[in-house]
């Protein structure tokens, strides 16, 4: 349930909303806005309790049911857009933001050589796994630690932002030190003892869509993060399982329409997880911009043919350069900046 307060509510007033909820049993979150509160109304049963019961308190305009699920990552509990900060970086915002970078970090040269290729060519984060979540437990599974100080050292050496992916709570502290944007992997997407210590660490972090799962629980797992006290909550769509097997995964573009609709979160798009191969990502890349997504999640590697996993859907650094052009163009017909 979600109660919209009068414009200058009082504090007493919006306390009352949540006084009453409380003696239901509900939890509640604010969203304070410029001119106005929202209490949203937190509980798996608050069917049970009328909305009059909230519309009749003083300072309240109007109470709304939610049928939809999750209800903090929902445009009724937020209207305007969420703008991810980081750094001097915004992404939900009219730039579009594109984050690149190996599948693994492999060796300090193979990281710096990319990082720095990316940023040339207009990357402004770089990407990097340190922990790798591998589907065979004998396949490589990051350099880990050592992974985790080379993130640290290139962030500092090339001055952009890295993003990696975390795997296991344990490794919070370590990478919350290190690691600019903490990404939560499509295999852990339903892991909410991770997403809610990721919510809580409040580190802007990217949510990839289960290769399983609707979009309904992929805004349903956001609200983990939410409710868990972040507001710094990046949606990736990655490609989901389908009968096609033509693409690694089936790119739902659909998904960043419906996601724009639905949610005032900022939704960016990994097309190379999505299209398994090198030469499928640019088409791909190239309409997740056109969707109109805030960014796009692209691996790059020096040597393609040698790299420790993900080689097949890896850009070389001149396909890299070449697919940035392109985005330009689309970025301008879109209205945005690149
Ligand atoms: C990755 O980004 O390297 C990765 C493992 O992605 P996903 O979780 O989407 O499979
Ligand atoms: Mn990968």
């Amino acid at each position: 349930m979600i109660v919209e307060m009068r414009r200058g509510a009082s504090e007493e007033q919006v306390n009352g909303v949540v006084e009453r909820a409380h003696t239901y049993g509900f939890e509640t979150q604010l969203n304070i806005g410029t001119d106005k509160v929202v209490v949203a109304i937190l509980g798996s049963d608050t069917g049970r309790v009328p909305t009059e019961n909230f519309a009749v308190l003083p300072g309240v305009q109007s109470v709304t049911r939610i049928m939809r699920p999750y209800k903090l990552a929902s445009r009724e509990f937020k209207e305007k857009d969420t703008q991810v900060q980081i750094g001097d970086i915004v992404i939900g915002g009219p730039k579009v933001a594109v984050i690149a970078g190996p599948c693994s970090i492999e060796s300090r040269d193979q990281f710096l050589s990319t990082a720095r290729a990316v940023t040339e060519a207009g990357a402004t984060l770089v990407r990097g796994g340190a922990y790798k979540p591998r589907t065979s437990p004998f396949s490589f599974q990051g350099l880990q630690e050592e992974g985790v100080n080379l993130l640290e050292e290139i962030r500092q050496e090339v001055h952009a932002p890295v993003v990696s992916e975390i795997i296991d709570p344990h490794h919070l502290d370590e990478m919350v030190e290190h690691v600019d944007v903490l990404q939560i992997g499509a295999r852990n997407m339903a892991n909410y003892t991770l997403l809610r210590a990721v919510g809580r660490s409040g580190k802007p972090s990217i949510l990839k869509r289960g290769l399983a799962s609707t979009v309904t629980e992929w805004l349903q797992a956001a609200d983990y993060m939410l409710a868990s006290g972040s507001a710094q909550v990046i949606l990736c769509e990655r490609g989901i399982r389908t009968f096609e097997t033509s693409t690694r995964f089936t790119l739902d573009i659909a998904s960043v329409a419906v996601v724009k609709r639905d949610s005032h979160l900022p939704i960016i798009v990994d097309p190379s997880h999505a299209a398994g191969h090198y030469q499928l990502v640019p088409t791909l890349a190239r309409a997740a911009l056109a969707a109109g997504a805030d960014g796009l999640l692209i691996e790059v590697h020096p040597d393609p043919t040698n790299a420790l996993s993900d080689g097949l859907q890896s850009l070389t650094f001149s396909d890299f350069r070449r697919l940035m052009a392109d985005l330009r163009l689309i970025a301008q017909a879109m209205g945005r900046t690149l």
